[in-house]
Parts: structure tokens; sequence; C-alpha cells
């Protein structure tokens, strides 16, 4: 509910920085928001830095500056900022289970921004992250140094102290376009960086800054940064390299990787998601995909599969194969150049992966965190044929120890596999997706947003100062 100002014990201090940020801006506040009153659409106002926010108060049309001023005092909607970056899908998959997670928990109290706020408004090498992730990626043992190298603490810091440097107003006015009250970072690069900028604007009272690592177990130290207010830890062995990175006790909560809720909350039968997606009812179904660039030995994998699930003898198949490429476009034309004797679909990008999961009866997969998490939910016995070294690595004990799966880079022996498991080894297939589903935690994301909500009913009297008087004041002290 909105109060008004003139009436708050807060107006002297609203008038003190109302009068030092201009007179338009005063009478714009006073007349209220009109909503069309010369407010710059939002793309406009992007990119810009520093000392032009403060002299407008119609900064953005839609960002709730005016809204936010009409209610100092009152319970605000809490602006939440989600840093990512579309290095792989894992970090987008779990910005989105946190926003879709928070609207479930908490509706409009809250209102949810996933950005790659490097992309939007930093330059060279920040906002060119994807690209040079997948140039790496491909050739893994540049990955494998690059992943090495950096982890020395003294290293990385220096290296983003620099970055952080050169490219603070842009960082600041990225940031300050959401003027989040939290802001959280499901990415290994941003946590230095936005942290110091905060820092820099005296702003780490107001602003709660989370992490939330999407790493299962062997993940890099950039994850760890001592200045946030959690660190919310996939597993209890990202837990432990917290606190040997100097992280306390009382920053870590473990309650699993975050997962879209639409994994969590399926409702829909097996028989049902077939029928909608058109599979055969009948067959056994083997999920083949490489995260969300479609890496790994997909299509030889695809092709050994084609052969296996082919019962010779009495020319029929035993199983269909579905293939999810992700963004790999070259990967998804190939294989449909194919001919194939089993039933076999093949896509691109999917939106509904939790459909495809549920309609499966087992997944083959590289290692990627999200990927697993997901499959775990589903009670998917998972083939991992791949990893990308360094953070992915330590994916592969966790699901082969905990009897979840194996591991094998072999294309024949993963056919070989699937093929016994539809056939004569279902027991196993049974048994496996047994496993699974003990490790999953399809409740993570919710656990982890109720907390953030918890830390940000805590905050002191600073939070529900709205954010432009706070850092206007701020930077009259
Ligand atoms: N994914 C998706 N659609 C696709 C392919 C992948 O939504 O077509 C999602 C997948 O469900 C998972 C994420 O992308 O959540 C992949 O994350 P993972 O950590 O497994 O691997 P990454 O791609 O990050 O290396």
């Amino acid at each position: 509910m909105a109060t008004s100002v003139a009436s708050s014990p807060r107006k002297s201090l609203a008038e003190k920085v109302f009068k030092r940020v201009g007179r338009g801006g005063y009478s714009y506040y006073l007349g209220g928001r009109s909503g069309s009153g010369g407010g710059r659409s939002s793309g406009q106002s992007k990119r810009r830095c520093g000392n032009e926010r403060d002299l407008d108060l119609d900064y953005d049309e839609d960002d709730g500056t005016t809204m936010e001023l009409a209610q100092i005092g009152a319970e605000r909607t809490k602006n939440v900022l989600i840093l990512m970056s579309d290095t792989g899908g894992g970090h987008r998959a779990s910005a989105e289970a946190i926003r879709d997670a928070f609207r479930m928990e908490f509706g409009d109290e809250y209102r949810i921004f996933v950005k790659d706020v490097w992309k939007e408004y930093t330059g060279w090498p920040l906002n060119d992250m994807e690209r040079s992730y997948k140039f790496m990626v491909k050739h893994v043992q540049l990955w494998k140094v690059a992943f090495h190298s950096t982890s020395p603490r003294w290293i990385h810091s220096c290296y983003l102290a620099a970055i952080a440097a050169y490219y603070a107003k842009e960082v600041e006015a990225g940031l300050m376009e959401y003027k989040p009250d939290i802001i959280i970072s499901v990415h290994p690069l941003m946590q230095h960086i936005p942290l110091w900028v905060l820092k820099w604007q005296g702003l780490q009272k107001k602003v709660i800054f989370v992490t939330v690592i999407t790493d299962l177990n062997s993940c890099h130290p950039t994850w760890f940064h001592p200045g946030v207010n959690r660190c919310y830890c996939p597993s209890q062995e990202v837990a432990k390299r917290a606190l040997l990175d100097g992280l306390d006790e009382s920053q870590i909560r473990v309650f699993g990787l975050p997962i879209r809720p639409s994994f969590a909350r399926a409702v829909i039968s097996k028989d049902q998601l077939r029928e909608e997606l058109e599979m055969d009812p009948d067959l056994p179904a083997v999920l083949l995909m490489g995260g969300g660039e479609g890496m790994g030995p997909v299509k030889k994998t695809a092709k050994a599969l084609g052969e296996s699930l082919f019962e010779k003898e009495r020319g029929k198949p035993i199983g269909q194969l579905i293939i999810i490429c992700g963004r790999n476009k070259t990967l998804a034309s190939t294989l449909e150049s194919e001919e194939w004797k089993i039933p076999v679909k093949i896509r691109g990008f999917e939106n509904q992966m939790e459909k495809w999961m549920g309609a499966c009866d087992c997944i083959i997969t590289k290692a990627g965190p999200g990927t697993i998490a997901e499959a775990l939910i589903r009670g998917l016995p998972i083939i991992l044929n791949d990893y990308i070294p360094g953070q992915e690595k330590g994916n592969v004990p966790y699901v082969v120890d905990n009897g979840a799966g194996v591991f094998t880079r072999s294309p024949k022996e993963t056919a070989r596999l699937v093929a016994e498991w539809f056939s004569t080894k279902t027991d196993e297939l049974k048994r496996m997706s047994g496993n699974a589903l003990k490790l999953a935690q399809p409740e993570a994301v919710f656990d982890i947003v109720r907390d953030i909500h918890e830390l940000a009913e805590q905050r002191g009297p600073l939070a529900n100062i709205p954010y432009m008087l706070t850092s206007s004041f701020t930077s009259l002290i």
C-alpha cells in the first residue's frame, strides 16, 4: 500500500535530496506518477552511468522509481536482480528456477530481473564470455589450463579487481538500472566485481548479495567470496570447499541445486506426456543430450543406439531415441539427414525439458550439473559420456558412487548398456532409478528463495529507504 510522503518523518531527508537533484524531479514527484510524463523507455535509459542517474527523477518509466518514492515507509515491492550468463545452459536454468520459485512463493512481493549485466553494459572481455567459453570448452586443454591457472586466489582476485576498476561505472549503471534490493549471482564470475561496486557505492548495508552455486562438486574458487550475505551450496562437498576458502559457517546453506519448479511440481503422467510429445506409447525411451550447447559424443552415440536398439532377428525396434541438441544447430541438421531404423526425434533447444525427461526411461548426457539434478528428480538412470574438465569432473563420482548411473566415454558401450536396460536388465534400470530419486532435491529452489526472503525481512531500516535516496544520501556523506 502506498503511503503519503508528506506525513512521513522522512520528508525532510527526501526534500534535501530532491533539492540536491533538481527541481524538475521534485515537481514531478509532487505531481504524482502520471504514467506518461516524459519518462524514458528502459531501452533508452540503458548504458548510462553515475551522476546522470542522480539527476533524473523520471529516469525510467517502467522501473518503479516514482512508485518507490511513493512507497516510503510502506511495504515496497522488492527488486531482485539475478546475475547470469549463457555460458552453457545451466546458469540460465538455475536463474529461471529461482525467478519462478520467487513468483510461486511470494507473488508480486518481489520483482525479478534475470540479466547478463556484463553483456549489456560492459566491454571486452566481460561482454564476450559466451563466445570465449564456447571456444574454450571445445578445445578442452585450453579450458583446463584457464580453469586451473586462475584458481589461486591472488591471481583471480587481481584480475577481477583490475576489471572491476576499469568497468566500475558501466557495472554500476547496469546494477542501478534495476535498483536491486537483492542481488543473486548464479555465475562464478559475478561475485567479485559487483561486490566491489557495491562497496564503492556504500550500498553493502542496503543490498543483499547472495551466491547460488550451480556446480555440484568440483567448482572454481571464484564462486566463493567472503563478502556475500549467503552462499548456497548444492552439496556438502561444495560447502566444505566454501569453508576452506574462507567463508564463515553462518554464510553457508546447503539445500541442493535450484531446479525449475516445473520439474519439482510435475503432475502429468508418462503416458500423457508421450501422447503430447507424439512419442511411441509402448517402446522404452532414451534421452540423449549434451547440455545447452549440445556437446560431447552425441552424434556417434546416436548412431550406435540406432543399431543397438534395433533387433535384427525380429526386424523390430526395442526402444526409441530422443535427441536434444540444444543450441547446436549443426548437430541437429546432421542428425536429421541420417536414416533411422528405430523411432527417433531430433530437437533443437527445448524449453520444456521436464516433459521430455518425464517421458523417457533413462538419459545419456555429459556431466552437466543442471541436467544431472533434473534427471535425478525425474528418477532417470544416467549414462555420463563426457565432462568438462574442472567444474564437471566431480559430478561423475557423485552419480556413479551413489548408484544413479554409470560413466563411459565409448558410444558403443553406451549403446550396449541401454539395449540391455531395455531388454534383459530391466531390474538394473529400476534399481538405478530408485537411487536417482533418493539423491533428488526437488525442494532446493524453494528452500533457497525462502531463506533469501528471511534475509530480506531481517534487513534494517536502510533497506526500506528508496534506492535513489539511499545512493544519493550515500554520496552526500
Ligand atoms: N537445457 C534446456 N534446453 C535444451 C538443452 C538444455 O533447457 O534444449 C537445459 C537443461 O535442462 C539444463 C541446462 O540447460 O538445465 C544445462 O545445464 P548443465 O549444467 O547440464 O550443462 P551446461 O549447458 O551448463 O554445460
